[in-house]
């Protein structure tokens, strides 16, 4: 049995969707479970209808009537006439979400984004199957939130491994296709949850674990992980193979082609992740196993852009010593800043974070209470693993750099955006 993945570009109108199920039709085995994300920027759409009705207490009905009508026509492109029961599930749905809203007496944020981000992926995979009945492909829809068992941390659900494994078990039919969402778990209360954005890679590898999978397929619009993003980076290669390892440790210096927590439950069971092109799914793409670390072992260059470095030292200059650092990990935490890198002195203490919840400067003003604070904003942090002379060159010659830190396989900077 295998996972496949489609994320929301490559379900993102009819013409996608037609070209899923060729790749399906075309591949011909159907013991497959397929994890599908909401269409194209669906998942944006429904954010900003939530967003509106919780600083507005009233129903978005035009925000969500307009994400109504794209899924009805996307239905009508692909069937020319939808057929009535496809149109009344669409419908039903957002019956459901308005009659949620309309008697919503929890103002919890996270709370309502999971009971309503769910219909993204819920809208695409009532389609997405009903179309490929309509293909003659045989196929049962599943439904996520009763499948994925979680805790009830809203939008970033905990995935509670034992009861998810018994239920995909009871709800997968190993002999036949499946259709099921990505991103969206259930919590033991029976409300809907949500596991991170860009979540659906993970929930692929969720399945793939609790299945014993033989393999998985992320289908991307890119032909494979690249060893650097070929928008920002000249003359990028797609990597043949890598190691969990090494895709874990390029996924947390920033690499964003998957999910970082998708990586985990794959490595503990050695199922082979495959990366493929949906435009060209001919081509090999890429594979991660436990194999070779790095094939052709070429640099790989990752940045995070838009990053805080912050400089700490004592007010009476001595010693930045361990309760001062432990303090201030208790503080990030507090923040919930995230930390790309740290670099320290006898006397001063460097952190390059990410600014991800604006609390940055609540943190700023915290520290200052305590400590001689010095800081650049917007700055970036640029990373190479497998370097080599050329590559650092090609970085120092061009950058104004304000911090460098390196190991045997890792280089990274510290740079300040010229303005
Ligand atoms: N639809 C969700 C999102 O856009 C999950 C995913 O696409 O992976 O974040
Ligand atoms: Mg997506």
């Amino acid at each position: 049995m295998e996972v496949f993945k489609f994320g929301g570009a490559s379900v993102k109108d009819a013409q996608a969707v037609q070209n899923m199920a060729r790749i399906l039709d075309n591949i011909g085995d159907k013991r497959k479970l397929v994890v599908i994300s909401a269409m194209g920027k669906t998942t944006n759409a429904l954010e900003r209808a939530i967003n509106y009705y919780v600083q507005n207490k009233t129903v978005p009905l035009t925000y969500l009537e307009e994400i109504k009508q794209f899924h009805l026509d996307v239905s009508t492109q692909l069937f020319l006439s939808a057929p009535a029961q496809l149109g009344q599930k669409i419908e039903a749905f957002f019956k459901t979400i308005i009659t949620f809203l309309e008697n919503n007496k929890n103002w919890d944020y996270n709370y309502i984004y999971d009971q309503v981000i769910c219909y993204g992926e819920l809208l695409s995979t009532v389609i997405i199957s009903e179309y490929l009945s309509f293909k003659n492909i045989e196929n049962t829809w599943l439904d996520a939130r009763e499948i994925i068992q979680t805790d009830s941390t809203y939008r970033e659900a905990k995935v509670d491994w034992e009861l998810t494994k018994i239920a995909v078990q009871q709800a997968v039919n190993r002999q036949k296709l499946s259709i099921t969402q990505g991103f969206v778990g259930g919590s033991f209360n029976n409300n809907s949850t949500s596991l991170g954005r860009e979540g659906s890679d993970y929930s692929a590898a969720i399945f793939a674990y609790c299945l014993d999978a033989k393999q998985v397929c992320i289908w991307k619009d890119v032909d494979g992980f690249y060893n650097g993003d070929p928008k920002i980076f000249p003359n990028t290669r797609v990597l043949e193979q890598i190691s969990y390892r090494e895709a874990i440790e390029l996924a947390f210096y920033g690499a964003s082609i998957i999910h970082p927590k998708t990586l985990q439950p794959l490595q503990r069971k050695e199922i082979p992740l495959y990366i493929k092109s949906f435009y060209k799914p001919e081509k090999v793409g890429t594979l991660i196993t436990n194999g070779p670390k790095i094939k052709p072992k070429i640099p790989c260059f990752i940045v995070k852009h838009n990053l805080v470095l912050i400089s700490l030292s004592t007010l009476d200059f001595s010693f930045f010593v361990e309760e001062n650092i432990s303090e201030v990990f208790a503080l990030l935490h507090h923040y919930q800043v995230k930390v790309d890198l740290i670099q320290n002195s006898a006397i001063s203490f460097s952190l390059c974070v990410d600014n991800r919840f604006n609390l940055v400067d609540d943190l700023l003003l915290h520290l200052k209470k305590k400590y001689k604070v010095s800081f650049n904003k917007n700055v970036s942090l640029y990373t190479v693993r497998h370097f080599d002379n050329a590559t650092i060159a090609s970085i120092e010659n061009v950058k104004n750099i304000l911090l460098k830190q390196q190991t045997r396989e890792t280089v990274q900077w510290v740079t300040q955006e010229k303005t």
